[in-house]
């Protein structure tokens, strides 16, 4: 695996509302190539992390008052999500966020809305969506709103991938889904980072599915990184099993 760094957080400080600091120096690095899992508790900061990397904090009154994040080299706190997803970088957020009124293959084709290399090359990611999700092209006609809540993650994630990204911001994958859609949703990324090289970084509470999917990960408390390794460490570090794997 290359160890080429796509996207770098540098000691970012977040405040929401002019007072209430959340992130309190943040830094991490995604290497090319890679699945890291962004992990903590409740309200500990990963998706306020992972906003602060889309510039989406705006709208929740947030803004990143100190440090600095790059992809490639570049500074991208400026960049609009559009820009962004120009870029290579698209986050699904938590929650889904379908659009519930369209089929699911017309919320697959709102995802390559910025794409200029034609209708075959969309068709095409199109049936790969498909590939690695064979549950949506049974679905494709259905109505968003009335599929299932692993499905409606699935279609976020196969939305993201029709705008051809080089790395995806997943929030939350496992949230309310039951323990064998988890399992099936993480088997997805890693089958889209092993065949087509997508880069990951996912924020998830589910530290032990995390980190037997991801390479690397980041532990965030009350807004710090206190801990990160590779995934094989931190799944065998005493710390990590009796705080987060639940076993000591
Ligand atoms: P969760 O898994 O619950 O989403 P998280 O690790 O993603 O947790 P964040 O959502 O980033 O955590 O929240 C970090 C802290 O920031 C929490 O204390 C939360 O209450 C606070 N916070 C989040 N959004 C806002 C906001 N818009 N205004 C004020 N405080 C906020």
């Amino acid at each position: 695996r290359s160890q080429e760094t796509l996207l770098e957080v540098n000691n970012i400080e977040v405040i929401y509302n002019h007072v209430i600091l959340v992130l309190k120096g943040v830094s991490l690095k995604v290497p090319k190539g890679g699945i890291t899992a962004l992990l903590g508790g409740n309200g500990a900061g990963k998706t306020t992390t992972l906003k602060a990397i889309s510039n989406l904090l705006h709208s929740e009154r947030g803004e990143v008052t100190k440090g600095n994040i790059t992809y490639r080299g570049d500074g991208i706190a400026d960049l609009s999500p559009a820009a962004l997803v120009e870029k290579g970088v698209i986050q699904v957020m938590e929650g889904r966020h379908c659009f519930e009124h369209l089929t699911v293959e017309e919320n697959l084709m709102t995802g390559a809305y910025t794409r200029t290399d034609g209708k075959g090359a969309v068709d095409a990611d199109l049936e790969m969506v498909y590939n690695y999700f064979p549950r949506l092209k049974t679905r494709r006609k259905s109505q968003a709103g009335y599929t299932s809540g692993g499905e409606q993650q699935m279609v976020a994630i196969g939305r993201a991938i029709m705008s051809r990204p080089e790395t995806i911001l997943l929030d939350e994958p496992s949230m309310g889904l039951a323990p064998q859609l988890v399992e099936e949703i993480f088997n997805i990324v890693k089958n889209l980072n092993e065949n087509e090289g997508t880069t990951f970084l996912l924020a998830e509470q589910n530290t032990n599915v995390a980190l037997r999917f991801a390479h690397y990960g980041y532990i965030l408390e009350s807004g710090r990184v206190v801990m990160d390794g590779p995934a094989a460490d931190l799944r065998e570090n005493p710390d990590v099993k009796e705080f987060y794997l639940g076993m000591s």
